[in-house]
């Protein structure tokens, strides 16, 4: 441990414990989406863990994701890079690639045909996010000619739901719909993929052959609105490096946006906006302290942030402040606060904490 620095403790067995939950609840096979190094908790160690679980399809973005996952994971487990590459772009990794457009098929195909081995692949139909994967137009053109995947080998079709955490939400039956005819007439007998975390809570219209959790592994809740049926996974804890006293009026932090009524003790805190504690949390969050809530006073710092510890009077220097954890105290509880998500909180934890597993 380095001292003054803060610490991020992961439970590895919480983020196992959660997929075999997901698959529980899914009836069918899960993979981990570990993209974001892991929704910032560590890709490496994240798919580790998983895959000793048996877990043996991980999901990642972009392309350097996927190649450091292979270096960590060895031979074996799929590795999928949902943002695509070029073909041949993973050299001897075995990463296989999303196509998430008619040129990316077209590409493939035609390096498959050209080395006389099909590529595995996966084929992103898009049925409502209009973000990544093929247009209506282009699906209509694929199912009119299916020889344009000759030299391909597609292990999965896919798709993704852009409302998956609002349930009533009529756009979830129309992907379902829509994903279920295009993938019969594109890509008739080829396994599907479609529920994300949020997904695999809506029901048997939404199971598929392989679901594509990411957030509830890591403890977000998938259900927002109802209770958080995941396990919690990670505390953050920083040092205080100082306290002081300050009188009736003195002002604390940049802007002088906080005043104190009457003399109040400061706690400073080895932690800011660099390390992902985000700034817009200034003057609306709190952290446990010795077990107690204490509030955030002030706005938070690059490296440091500010805490009213007038009720915790046997703090002292070098305590431990909990900044993300404890009851009240999630990811989701800090994401609400600040007006984000929890996946924002996580995917922000700086690299200056030291990550320690158990
Ligand atoms: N599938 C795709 C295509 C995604 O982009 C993501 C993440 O955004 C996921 C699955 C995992 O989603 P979640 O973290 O909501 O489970």
């Amino acid at each position: 441990m380095v001292p003054g620095q803060g610490v991020l403790r992961i439970d590895l067995g919480a983020i196992v414990a959660n997929w075999r939950d997901l698959v529980a609840r899914h009836g069918a096979p899960c993979a981990g989406v570990v993209k974001a190094d892991g929704y910032g908790l560590g890709a490496a160690a994240v798919a580790g863990a998983l895959r000793d679980a048996g877990c043996d399809t991980f999901f990642v973005a972009h392309l350097t994701e996927g190649l450091a996952l292979r270096q960590a994971l060895g031979a074996g487990p799929a590795i999928i890079v949902l943002n695509g590459f070029p073909p041949g772009a993973d050299g001897e990794a075995g990463l296989w690639p999303v196509l998430n457009g008619l040129g990316d098929v077209e590409a493939h195909a035609a390096a498959g045909r050209a080395a006389g081995a099909a590529r595995p692949a996966l084929l992103h139909l898009d049925t409502g996010m209009a973000r990544l994967g093929l247009d209506a137009g282009e699906q209509r053109r694929l199912a009119e000619d299916r020889g344009r995947l000759a030299g391909l080998d597609l292990r999965y079709v896919m798709t993704h739901l852009a409302c998956a955490d609002e349930p009533e939400h009529p756009l979830n039956t129309r992907q379902a719909q829509r994903f279920g005819l295009a993938a019969a007439r594109i890509a008739p007998g080829v396994p599907r993929s479609f529920a994300n975390s949020s997904g695999i809570f809506l029901g048997d219209d939404h199971a598929s052959d392989l679901a594509r959790p990411g957030c509830a592994l890591h403890g977000i809740n998938p259900t927002p609105g109802q209770p958080n049926p995941m396990r919690q996974v990670v505390t953050l804890e920083a040092p205080v490096l100082q306290i002081r006293s300050i009188a009736a009026g003195d002002t604390v932090g940049y802007g002088a946006s906080w005043a104190a009524k009457e003399p109040r003790r400061v706690a400073t805190v080895a932690a800011g906006y660099a390390d992902g504690y985000l700034r817009s949390l200034s003057g609306r969050s709190l952290a446990l302290l010795r077990g107690r809530a204490v509030p955030l006073i002030g706005r938070v710092s690059m490296d440091l942030t500010t805490f009213d510890v007038t009720d915790v009077p046997e703090a002292q220097v070098g305590d431990s402040m909990m900044l993300i954890g404890g009851p009240g105290n999630t990811p989701d509880d800090i994401a609400a606060r600040c007006g984000t998500i929890g996946y924002e909180v996580l995917t922000s934890l700086g690299a200056r904490y030291a990550r320690l597993y158990s």
